[in-house]
């Protein structure tokens, strides 16, 4: 059976043009990139040149990228390394109660050291209040985390509102970009953001490598003791390959953004329409607009999300019922509750998320097996 994949927020295939260019790493190119000879160079050498890749990507400066193994580590190392680097000057950290579980359980983490962290509310469309944001702001606010785009419902955060305030305050902003980095366009500076995470595994590139930007100047303190790798701030021997991964995605990303984007909304808007038109009942969850291009989320109305997800596994369609870090544990999506949706419709709710592969023609399939199956499953 044809495996037709949407869920892309998941993770997304390796492009082959990623692939080829990170095959001679595992062998031909294998020196070490701290060794002093040829082939330690070219491999130092690849690094660098996947740096400013991702540099590009999202107009930083190279020296402002660290590679980190994954978009978790990424979240630990600023979240941490900013609580750490200023515990002298304050103690409280700001952020939103729909962040991915790498930013909520790295502050949670936090607080059980003494921090305080302020969970900002979000409305039913999934965006924070600026209001609460400002009046949240204390003495000691060390730092405010709010995600760039969400995962599960795909809303996109007023950033530069965001970062204006917390430069007026002094306060450093970090943002989680897993999802929006090759999606949408970010220019750190434009927008001022002081710190980023991103993730190789969510745009096209291999799982187990990510990168963290920090605007020079900001100090942090490092999440893993050993050797002097990336500039001491992140010890152990670099995945070379899966870097240079990372750099080719990023180019490739930067090359064709606006393309992609526009065949993702194409696709998402497409599929919005035709569920609205044919399965009644059917409710959007997130925003209309300011909504990441690829994301689709909706709940049906007594019918159970496990349920929909087997069935549509057994017609060769990948979804997910809420994000793959939530789905396994009966508890419903924290997301989804926190724009206010009951236990009940968190339960029904599906998010398909869509990648360059998709076609017209994938949608057609999954919306006419969507119908069938919705339609069997709801409770009257
Ligand atoms: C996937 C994801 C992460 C975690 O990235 P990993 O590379 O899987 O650790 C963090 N934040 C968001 C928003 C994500 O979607």
């Amino acid at each position: 059976m044809k495996i037709r994949y949407f869920d892309n927020a998941a993770t997304t295939r390796v492009k082959k043009e990623v692939l080829e260019e990170m095959l001679p790493y595992f062998n031909e190119r294998y020196g070490n990139p701290s060794s002093l000879y040829s082939i330690g160079r070219i491999s130092k050498k690849a690094i660098e040149e996947a740096r400013k890749k991702v540099a590009n990507l999202i107009n930083a400066n190279p020296n402002e990228i660290y590679f980190t193994g994954c978009g978790s580590e990424s979240d630990n190392t600023i979240i941490k390394g900013i609580a750490y680097s200023r515990r002298k000057q304050g103690k409280h950290i700001i952020t939103s109660q729909i962040e991915h579980p790498a930013v909520l359980h790295t502050c949670q983490s936090l607080e059980k050291q003494g921090f305080e962290v302020t969970y900002l509310k979000v409305n039913k469309d999934g965006f924070i209040n600026i209001d609460d944001l400002r009046n949240s702001i204390r003495n000691d606010t060390i730092l405010i985390s709010i995600m760039f785009a969400n995962n599960e419902i795909g809303t996109i955060q007023p950033i530069e509102v965001i970062s204006k305030i917390a430069k007026m305050y002094n306060i450093v902003f970090h943002t989680d970009a897993v999802q929006a980095c090759g999606n949408i366009p970010i220019d750190v500076k434009k927008m001022g953001i002081d710190a980023l995470s991103l993730s190789g595994h969510k745009l096209y590139a291999p799982k187990g490598v990510g990168a963290l930007y920090v605007k020079n100047g900001i100090e942090f303190e490092k999440f893993m003791d050993g050797g002097h790798q990336e500039k001491n701030k992140r010890a152990g021997t670099e995945s070379v390959a899966g870097i240079v991964g990372l750099g080719k995605a990023c180019e490739l990303a930067n090359q064709n953004l606006r393309e992609h984007m526009n065949h993702l909304k194409e696709l998402r808007d497409y599929f919005i329409s035709q569920v609205e038109e044919k399965i009644q009942g059917a409710i959007l969850n997130g925003s209309k607009q300011d909504r990441l291009p690829g994301n689709a989320n909706f709940a049906f109305p007594t019918v159970d999300g496990e349920a929909l997800l087997l069935n549509l596994d057994s017609k060769g369609i990948c979804a997910s019922s809420g994000s793959a870090c939530t789905s396994g544990t009966s508890k419903p999506s924290h997301v989804l509750s926190s724009i206010g949706l009951s236990d009940e419709l968190a339960h029904s709710s599906l998010r398909i998320t869509f990648g360059e592969d998709n076609t017209k023609e994938d949608i057609d399939y999954l919306v006419t097996s969507l119908c069938e199956i919705v339609q069997k499953l709801q409770k009257r």
